[in-house]
């Protein structure tokens, strides 16, 4: 087994890698920013190295200066964990050259999904539905008539894109011109490849995706599906795993679907594939992410198989340890994605020191994050700063413990989104199992805080505050007491 393994990533993902090569004896190598320096997980490593300046690409994008680092330090493996340089080919490809064993599939089987076109292309020959739409890149502004055979709402797409950008909905043909200069921009901006194209837009979809695993020797298994249905912007606020959408027919397709795809781009290593689910109960293949997922936890929590150990050895050239029939999901978990982000307000960023916290505990919930008193929340990274996670032998137990959890969890400093998720697991549509993705958009209403209950905790904190004058010995203040505090008192000391 590998030594020593860089981690190329920081914040849960890195610490949450770190965990489990320590539970293996392997030693563990952080890479860090400058705005990182104090991070938790930068201490729990066996050794730190700084990258420099907080800029992704001086940083954490920064390919050689992190093979230097891998080398320098004598690591035999890397573990790109998600987003940064995970998907990322001739990352992979320079790994390989440096003699250092990237933990994920291989350079040509990155390639070989990694564009959603091509990915498209290869589901599309194999037999597995997709979205109807193009299957080569747009070149220049599409006719009216390859617009028309798509229809309306459609959907412009960077080939190369993720984490929801690149993507624009457009509802009618005068808004095509704009959507398609928007689109291509932001694509260049965020990928550096301008390339699109157009899929039908399916209209209230489920989002549903599936593990899989692959090993050297050419077995592939998948671990069941999630549902992602819950999402703002095409990113994901809350995921679950198995599905309530499906039933056991389905389930046995979508995942069939899905070996079927990895098995023909040799995939080794995890991976996701990810579909869309329509009300007619069909499914269509959407894309192909080459790596560990944020959201992976559910699939370890009902499988009971540590996602991150098996990376390790399947990459170190050892078989899968277990065959489909052994892999028995049991129980149900939910996940939220606990952001850094004003859900009473847009979800706007919310930016700043965090100086304290709380985490919940008890059982069956799992916390995975970064967070470490006085951290602080920056533009350069993305807002996610823990993951809650939570397991039950039903759906019902699972959504309840997480809201249970969620009451535990107190964040100061900065809004978070631990309101929204309250809200949407006491929601009716999500408990009975029925959002889609665009539910949080359209129908789904944030209880806002109304004047009565506002008064009420002021009220409730006064009392609190006299009860405590009443009972608590009293220190001597230096600082005069006010009229208030003074009139307080004496209407309520007799
Ligand atoms: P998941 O697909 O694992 O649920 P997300 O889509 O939320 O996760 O992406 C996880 C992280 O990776 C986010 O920070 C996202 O911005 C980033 N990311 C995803 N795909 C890409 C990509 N192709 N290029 C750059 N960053 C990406
Ligand atoms: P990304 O690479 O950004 O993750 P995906 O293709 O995986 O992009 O899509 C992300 C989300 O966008 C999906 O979960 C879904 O909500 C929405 N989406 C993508 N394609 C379609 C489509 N053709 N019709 C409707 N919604 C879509
Ligand atoms: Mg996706």
């Amino acid at each position: 087994m590998f030594k020593k393994v860089l981690i190329a990533n920081r914040g849960e993902i890195a610490a949450r890698v770190i965990r489990t090569c320590r539970e293996m004896g392997i030693r563990t190598v952080a890479v860090y920013s400058d705005a990182d320096r104090r991070a938790r997980y930068v201490s729990s490593a066996d050794e730190a190295h700084p990258l420099g300046s907080p800029e992704v690409r001086e940083s954490y994008l920064n390919a050689a200066k992190i093979i230097a680092i891998a080398r320098r330090a004598g690591a035999d493996a890397l573990h790109p964990g998600y987003g940064f340089l995970s998907e990322n080919a001739d990352f992979a490809r320079a790994c390989l050259a440096a003699q250092i064993k990237f933990i994920g599939p291989s350079p040509d089987a990155i390639d070989r999904v990694g564009n959603k076109l091509q990915a498209r292309r290869l589901a599309r020959k194999i037999g597995v539905p997709v979205v109807p739409g193009t299957d080569k890149p747009l070149t220049g502004r599409p006719s009216s008539a390859l617009i028309r055979k798509i229809g309306f709402p459609l959907l412009i797409k960077a080939a190369a894109g993720g984490g929801g950008r690149g993507m624009r909905v457009v509802r009618g043909p005068g808004d095509f011109d704009r959507s398609y200069r928007e689109a291509g921009q932001e694509a260049k901006n965020a990928f550096g490849d301008g390339t699109l194209f157009l899929e039908r837009y399916i209209d209230n979809p489920k989002h549903i995706e599936v593990q899989i695993i692959g090993d050297s020797k050419g077995n592939v298994l998948h671990l069941f599906e999630r549902e992602c249905s819950v999402q703002r912007r095409h990113q994901k606020l809350i995921e679950e795993a198995p599905s309530p959408a499906l039933t056991p027919k389905q389930r046995a397709r979508i995942t069939a679907a899905a070996v079927k795809l990895a098995r023909a781009a040799r995939y080794q290593n995890a991976g996701t594939c990810e579909f869309l689910l329509d009300s007619k109960g069909r499914f269509y293949f959407l894309e192909v992410n080459s790596r560990l997922q944020v959201e992976h936890p559910v699939t370890e929590m009902i499988t009971g198989l540590d996602l991150v150990r098996l990376q390790l050895e399947v990459a170190d050239g050892r078989p899968l340890p277990m065959r489909q029939k052994d892999v028995r999901p049991r129980g149900h978990a939910v996940e939220c994605r606990i952001l850094a982000e004003d859900a009473m307000d847009g979800f706007a960023p919310s930016l700043g020191e965090i100086p304290s916290y709380r985490l919940p505990g008890g059982p069956f919930v799992r916390i995975d994050s970064d967070l470490t008193p006085g951290m602080h929340v920056t533009v350069y990274y993305d807002s996610l700063i823990a993951k809650l996670i939570g397991w039950g032998q039903t759906r019902d137990q699972a959504i309840d413990r997480v809201t249970r959890a969620l009451s535990e969890f107190k964040i100061a400093g900065v809004k978070t989104t631990i309101p929204f998720h309250r809200a949407m697991l006491s929601d009716a549509v999500f408990r009975k199992g029925g959002a889609t993705t665009r539910y949080v958009e359209t129908e789904f209403r944030m209880p806002s805080e109304d004047r009565e209950s506002r008064l009420a905790a002021i009220l409730a904190g006064c009392l609190e505050y006299f009860k405590r004058e009443r009972t608590e010995p009293r220190t001597y203040s230096p600082r005069p007491i006010s009229a208030w505090k003074a009139a307080a008192r004496r209407g309520f000391s007799r």
